[in-house]
């Protein structure tokens, strides 16, 4: 059967390149009678490890569909606890006569090659150092033959063996390094293909050299392309926003989130985006998968949470906005919030937001005593006749009957007498009423604020 894996080292917060990641492993175990998906996470960097991390990791999978809980899911295992398998590794092949000391320092190859650039010389190919404090282990890759890269985006590609130098598997204090270990987990869970970032491809000859040494044959490979920005640039965590737990917590929906990052380097067909993961996956192919830079393009991905806020049921979308009506988004206290007005209102914000988190600023106005302050909002509301309106709106409203329809065409005719069409008249009604010039559909706003509070802040903008 297939064993995929996913093998994320626990530094920081989740990456959406990290996600993608996974997905595509995900999708490729599950499309297999008995395809497994392994969890093997790599914390062998004890420096940059934090166990807060490996909790971020299980939780964002799980959000995102890749549940512990599934038949297809294995681990997690972990790098630390396969130490023992690393060292028995690098002893193998030292005692195969594949691999042997090396007390050169990174000055004196620097100074025989002439560069700081060029890799190993194999000056101490064949001095037969024992082991010292201090020597690193090397693997003697072979001097004649080639070794041929089958990945299955990138096609196959071929390496003369004498290019690739005597890489260090164990370092001077005889631990194993991350190139072994990486080899030695995969063989010991038995994976079949390795699907991972292009920025692991240079290491990728030398690791099939080393499962060929271990005995065993070396598994697919798939090396997924770079997620680039909109200026082309690799995604990086100090300059773009690529935390998945981010996202969701700004509001895109998992699902949403799910269905683009499948589309990051990949399509469909039928020019179809918008689809469950469970068809995506169905009609996934790694050999499909694009070699060129795949674009992070969040206006896409906004839109797609768009469509998929719109597709949710009544019940999901109040569920859904839940954390959004209380801190630390809404700036209005429990007492202030009234859940009913919510209800009533929300419809109209279901079919408008792009994010969920925008639905603190759509409906603040219905909770707070005073809408929201903005003075550049009241700038661009107050053109010439607009002080009028509001004079006027606030006579005819004491008596106009309170519903949405009688509200536009009282502020309708209201406009008119004073030349300006709706969408001029109503600017300043709404920023009197909700502080802001855009939001929902302002009658139906009115409707649900009722008369009373609505005169106030019309009294209010007034004086
Ligand atoms: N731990 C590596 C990383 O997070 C992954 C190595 C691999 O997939 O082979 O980049």
């Amino acid at each position: 059967p297939v064993r995929v894996r996913f093998a994320p080292s626990p530094t920081g917060m989740f990456h959406v390149g990290g996600a993608r990641s996974a997905l595509y492993n995900w999708a490729v175990a599950r499309q297999s009678e008995g395809g497994v998906f392994v969890l093997r996470i790599e914390d062998t960097d004890a420096a940059r490890n934090k166990p807060e991390w490996i909790d971020g990791i299980i939780n964002a999978l799980a959000a995102i569909g890749i549940s512990k809980d599934d038949p297809a899911f294995e681990g997690p295992y972990f790098q630390s606890q396969n130490a023992d398998r690393h060292r028995e590794a690098a002893a193998q092949l030292r005692d195969a006569g594949r691999a042997y000391y090396c007390d050169c320092t990174r000055e004196e190859l620097a100074k025989r090659t002439g560069s700081e650039q060029l890799g190993y010389d194999g000056f101490c190919r064949d001095r037969g150092l024992a082991y010292a404090e201090g020597r690193a282990l090397r693997f003697r890759t072979p001097d004649e033959g080639e070794t041929l890269v089958k990945d299955v985006v990138r096609g196959d590609t071929v390496f003369p063996n004498k290019a690739i130098e005597d890489f260090v598997i164990a370092r001077g204090d005889g631990s194993p390094v991350f190139l072994l270990a990486n080899v030695v987990d995969d063989l010991d869970e038995k994976v079949t293909e390795v699907i991972r970032g292009e920025e692991h491809l240079s290491n990728t000859p030398k690791q099939q050299l080393l499962w060929e040494a271990l005995g065993a044959t070396p598994p697919v490979w798939a090396h997924l392309s770079v997620i680039v920005n909109e200026k082309r640039q690799k995604l990086s965590k100090r300059r773009d926003k690529v935390a998945l737990e981010d996202y969701l917590a700004e509001g895109f929906l998992p699902e949403a989130m799910v269905n683009y990052l499948m589309l990051l380097g990949w399509a469909p067909g039928a020019d179809e985006e918008i689809l469950p993961f469970e068809e995506l996956q169905r009609r996934f192919r790694i050999e499909d998968v694009n070699t060129s830079p795949a674009f992070f393009d969040i206006k896409k991905l906004t839109a797609f949470n768009g469509e998929y806020i719109r597709a949710l049921s009544a019940e999901q979308f109040l569920a859904a906005c839940a954390p959004y009506l209380v801190a630390p988004y809404a700036n209005w206290t429990p007492e202030q919030f009234d859940r009913a007005l919510f209800e009533e209102i929300a419809p109209l914000a279901q079919t408008r937001l792009a994010v969920l988190s925008e639905i603190t600023a759509n409906v603040d106005f219905l909770f707070l005593d005073q809408p929201v302050e903005d003075g550049a909002s009241w700038t661009k509301a107050m053109k010439p006749g607009a002080a009028e309106v509001l004079r006027d709106a606030r006579e005819a409203y004491q008596t106009t009957e309170w519903a949405a329809e009688p509200l536009k065409q009282t502020l309708l005719e209201i406009g008119e007498r004073h030349g300006l069409k709706l969408g001029k008249a109503q600017a300043p009604v709404r920023v009197a009423v909700t502080g802001r010039t855009v939001g929902l559909p302002l009658f139906e706003s009115l409707e649900a604020l009722g008369r009373e509070r609505v005169l106030a802040r019309l009294d209010a903008a007034l004086v």
